[in-house]
């Protein structure tokens, strides 16, 4: 699995802005390579966010996801190993400061997976 530098550097910028609110869009692509987000509108919750899937478009292949830890935790956390399990393979997590290195790639399972940067 690969991703697109300007999609990794877009994310990180949209989750800066979004700071000290936690951000989330689904990731898709094409190939074995993400290239977009797609961002559907989310409710705040306790921990992570209650997401409405059906205001996905129908048929779109869901790669993942990608989210904001407005902590400096990159770590997933419980809440987020149940969404992981739920949607595609590869989920981002990008954490605060937001730096270039500030994400991390997880597998469906929660185990630190190592993706391109293209
Ligand atoms: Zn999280």
């Amino acid at each position: 699995m690969k991703i697109m530098k300007e999609l990794i550097n877009e994310l990180l910028e949209i989750c800066r802005d979004t700071h000290p609110n936690e951000f989330f869009a689904f990731l898709t692509g094409n190939r074995g390579v993400i290239k977009e987000y797609i961002y559907i509108p989310f409710k705040q919750g306790r921990d992570f966010v209650s997401i409405d899937t059906s205001l996905l478009p129908l048929g779109m292949k869901i790669y993942g996801t990608v989210h904001s830890h407005p902590s400096h935790s990159p770590n997933p956390s419980p809440q987020d190993l149940s969404t992981f399990s739920s949607f595609g393979r590869v989920h981002i997590i990008v954490y605060y400061p937001y730096c270039k290195e500030c994400w991390r790639a997880f597998d469906s399972s929660g185990n630190a997976i190592f993706i391109d940067v293209v």
